[in-house]
């Protein structure tokens, strides 16, 4: 049976020619990238070239950025290395209620080392309103963090209007560009941030490894302690094959980003379009038009996501229940609860994530499977029975 692949969200396939540019860094340039002679030398090049094409991606400069082990290591670094850097300045923290873990557990962190932390609501399409981010500043706010677009329900989140208020407000912005770098346009200037994560398994590239945006003169507190790379931001011998994996990867998803943006999203609304149409009491959850090319999430009353995923599964397709992370726990996710919905209809919910190899067929299948799948389900379901 050929697998449908729709869980790009949680992770996508490295390209070929990721893998092809990466393997002499393995073998042959192998070097130390500290060493000074040769063979270090050269991989050390190898950094920068993809440095070069990272920051080139997100309208930065090579020296704003530094490589890290992945998005969840740039999002801790980005609010704890504020946040310690300038606890003489105060305690304060601005985020949304829809971040992903890696903002989210790491503000409860700081939350339990004396920080105070305002989790901002979003409305039912999961959009943070700019005017909350300013009634909640006070003379203590430190750092403002709301992601760029919600990895569960896909919606854009209005990172320049907060980006302005920041600005105004001379207070750091850090937005979570994960789901966003290398599909949709992401410059940092144009959002008005100071710091911004990324990671290269969303687009292409290899796991673990990622990059932290830190515009110049921005000031914070290294996360890892040890050597001197990444201009002493960032300890450890660089990952060599890793960073230049993700320089080809963003090179590769450049040559093809604003094609690929609409050849998804029209994948992306015919799924859509098919499932409202076939499947009763089911709804988009995220917003209609502001959100990522590629993702579709919807509720699906009266019966659980994790069953519509595992009789998919059995059918060679592979979507989520929400985020990869949250997918294994029974709980809710925080995100669509934090949207209004009722723990049912978050129980119910299941993501598809489109992405490079995804063709119409795949869509069609998925038309035509799942409605079954659901009456199905439903027919053995002691929530609709309760319901009726
Ligand atoms: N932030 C967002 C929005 C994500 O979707 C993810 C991955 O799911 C991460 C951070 C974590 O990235 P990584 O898996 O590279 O640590």
């Amino acid at each position: 049976m050929k697998q449908i692949y729709l869980d790009y969200a949680a992770t996508t396939p490295t390209h070929p020619d990721v893998v092809k540019a990466m393997l002499p860094y393995f073998t042959n340039v192998f070097g130390n990238p500290s060493s000074i002679y040769s063979y270090g030398q050269e991989a050390k090049g190898a950094i920068e070239g993809a440095r070069a094409k990272v920051a080139d991606l997100i309208g930065a400069r090579g020296e704003e950025i530094v490589f890290t082990s992945g998005g969840t290591e740039a999002d801790n670094f980005a609010l704890k290395g504020i946040a310690f850097a300038n606890e003489n300045k105060g305690n304060h923290i601005i985020t949304s209620s829809i971040e992903h873990h890696a903002v989210i557990e790491t503000s409860k962190f700081l939350e339990r080392k004396g920080f105070r932390v305002t989790y901002l609501p979003v409305d039912e399409y999961g959009l943070v309103d700019p005017d909350d981010v300013k009634k909640a500043i006070t003379d203590k706010t430190i750092l403002i963090s709301v992601m760029h677009a919600n990895n569960e329900m896909g919606t854009i989140e209005p990172i320049t209007e907060i980006g302005e208020i920041a600005k105004e407000a001379e207070i750091y912005f850090h937005t979570d560009a994960v789901q966003t770098a290398g599909h949709i346009p992401v410059d940092v200037n144009e959002l008005g941030v100071n710091l911004l994560s990324m990671s290269a398994h969303k687009l292409y590239g290899p796991k673990g490894v990622g990059a932290l945006y830190i515009r110049k003169g921005t000031k914070l507190t290294p996360f890892m302690h040890g050597g001197e790379q990444e201009r002493r931001r960032r300890a450890s011998t660089e990952n060599v094959p890793g960073i230049v994996g993700f320089g080809k990867a963003v090179e590769l998803v450049q040559q093809e980003m604003s094609q690929e943006a609409k050849r998804l999203a029209y994948l992306r609304d015919q799924l859509t379009k098919g499932l409202l149409e076939r499947i009763d009491h089911l709804r988009l959850n995220g917003h209609p038009i502001m959100r990522l090319p590629n993702n579709v999430n919807v509720s699906v009353d009266f019966v659980e996501g994790e069953s519509m995923v595992l009789n998919l599964d059995l059918e060679g397709i592979c979507v989520s229940t929400g985020s990869a992370c949250s997918s294994s726990s029974l709980e809710p996710s925080h995100v669509l609860l934090a949207m209004g919905l009722a723990h049912e209809q978050a129980h119910g919910s299941l993501r598809f994530s489109l992405g490079k190899w995804t063709r119409e067929e795949e869509i069609e299948r998925v038309l035509d499977v799942l409605p079954r799948i659901v009456a199905k389900l439903r027919a053995m379901s002691p929530l609709l029975k309760s319901h009726r």
